[in-house]
């Protein structure tokens, strides 16, 4: 990566440079879910939570989509870079998955992996948002303030199902 602590280049382009950085990483990390969501469904056995991921995971494959266009709209080709957070969480939803048995603690198990899936995308989504609007890439904005907002979404979806029905049946399971 850069070191933009010592880049010749002015502030708007330093900033400029870390936004499509970021958007490499969170492409990647997207590409990521659309592999491994269909995994945590198929291990899922509440219908809420079932339906609740896999409206998701079509949502993902627009958010991969999207950033696509959002590239475009700023003048670059997409292209993913390894997103190490991503990867290490997708490894804690799967290690969950596997230590837990099928039902309603493994379901927790999934909403909590998730739920840590989705926070690192909205503090991601959040700030280049952020970024985009103080560039003044208006579309660029747009496109991510629409996956930030199905991410937040999600994100309360799943606390919502967890809180109606899961955490309380599991608290039940020895
Ligand atoms: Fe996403
Ligand atoms: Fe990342
Ligand atoms: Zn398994
Ligand atoms: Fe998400």
């Amino acid at each position: 990566m850069q070191d933009l602590k010592n880049s010749k280049t002015k502030v708007g382009n330093g900033l400029r440079t870390l936004l499509t950085d970021q958007l490499k990483d969170i492409y990647w990390a997207e590409q990521a879910l659309v592999k491994a969501l269909p995994k945590m469904i198929r291990h899922a056995t509440d219908a809420k939570l079932v339906k609740a991921l896999s409206k998701h995971l079509t949502e993902t494959e627009g958010q991969v989509s999207r950033l696509e266009a959002v590239f475009s709209s700023l003048g670059e080709k997409p292209e993913a870079k390894k997103c190490e957070a991503m990867s290490g969480l997708i490894k804690e939803a799967e290690g969950i998955m596997d230590d837990c048995e099928a039902g309603v603690v493994r379901d927790a198990g999934i909403i909590l992996a998730s739920q840590k899936i989705e926070h690192y995308e909205i503090a991601t989504y959040g700030t280049l948002c952020a970024f985009a609007q103080t560039l003044g890439e208006k579309k660029a904005m747009a496109l991510l303030q629409e996956t930030l907002d199905q991410e937040k979404a999600a994100d309360a979806a799943l606390s919502a199902i967890a809180e109606a029905s899961i955490n309380a049946a599991a608290v039940l399971v020895d």
